[in-house]
């Protein structure tokens, strides 16, 4: 919160006469303003004013007067909770079952998964198309199978993975390229009361113990770029298991052909294709032994009364 301040604005001054003005203020030892302004306030009659700001309305006033202007005014300016506004853009998210909410939104979200996942210094808030399609992708998922072993690879701050872990209940390895997301994304599951099912490793791509070892995984999450999740296609294919779920995003519409046409090489199907703006969100499965990667087909429309974005069948 910051704390009160005080104003005083000489108005229908000429822009050379607004410098002087300035100038006054901020050379005069009886005055000591925090900052000194000039606005133009009239294009078509060039007038200008000048604004000295103050700690205290004692102070504002005595520059009043000992600039002795025609034109002057004494305001207080409004305490602003810059820090609330600020998050204001930062509101509750939902997809499906899963919501997410700031800890300045608290107990908006009566029922459902809820997360609370504070911006900060790792990615994944639910406010990026990426990571809201991630979110419909595991909501329809779930709504037929209960992944048993699952990846998030890029976890950020952990979003995908600790929403899989508080609904499903079951471990998911989280792994991050970069540390700082690793630990942000643990403090996250502390948080979120998901710590028994998640575990958090720093890794780039695949290159871990404890991806090799925790293979092959029912769900995996890789919401990172186009260009390294091509280069991972191969990696990523080999860890899935049959019948399992692999969620790509991060990449846009125009990468959508080349990404798919990366992992159907890899003998993976395209079971659905969710966009959000210009992200999207691509589901490959590869084919359970003796049958079909995926049965049921989801309304395409499921999602879109969200408004965020909306499901195609592949
Ligand atoms: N999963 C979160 C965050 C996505 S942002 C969400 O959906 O919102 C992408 C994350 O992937 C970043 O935290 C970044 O550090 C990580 N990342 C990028 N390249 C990576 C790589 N090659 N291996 C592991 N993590 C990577």
């Amino acid at each position: 919160m910051s704390a009160a301040r005080f104003t005083v604005s000489f108005g229908g001054l000429s822009h050379a006469r607004a410098f002087e003005v300035m100038d006054l203020l901020e050379n005069d030892l009886r005055l000591d303003p925090l900052a000194v302004s000039i606005n133009e306030t009239d294009e078509a009659k060039a007038l200008w004013e000048t604004v000295a700001w103050f700690a205290l309305l004692e102070e504002a006033d005595a520059a009043r007067v000992v600039m002795a202007l025609p034109y002057s005014v004494v305001s207080a300016v409004p305490e602003r909770d810059w820090v609330r506004e600020s998050l204001a853009g930062l509101g509750p998210v939902s997809a499906g079952r899963f919501h997410l909410h700031g800890s300045h939104d608290r107990g908006v979200h009566p029922s459902g998964i809820v997360l609370e996942i504070d911006a900060g210094t790792a990615f994944g808030t639910g406010h990026h198309g990426t990571t809201w399609g991630c979110l419909a992708a595991l909501d329809d998922i779930v709504k037929r199978r209960r992944p048993r072993r699952i990846l998030d690879l890029g976890t950020g701050t952990g979003v995908l993975g600790l929403a899989a872990a508080k609904h499903l209940k079951r471990p998911v390895l989280a792994t991050d390229i970069d540390p700082v997301a690793v630990k942000v994304a643990i403090d996250n599951a502390k948080r979120n009361g998901a710590l028994p099912w998640f575990k958090g490793r720093t890794a780039a791509g695949l290159h871990h113990p404890s991806i090799s070892t925790g293979a092959p995984f029912d769900l995996i999450f890789a919401n990172i770029l186009a260009r390294p999740l091509a280069s991972l296609a191969p990696g990523l294919a080999k860890m899935l298991s049959a019948g399992g779920q692999l969620i790509l995003s991060g990449l846009t519409v125009d990468q959508l052909r080349w990404i798919k046409a990366c992992y159907v090489n890899q003998g993976l199907v395209v079971e659905r294709v969710i966009r959000s703006g210009n992200w999207i969100a691509l589901v490959m499965g590869r084919k359970a032994l003796g049958g079909t990667a995926s049965k049921r087909k989801s309304p395409a429309l499921s999602l879109k009364a969200a408004g965020l974005g909306y499901l195609q069948d592949a």
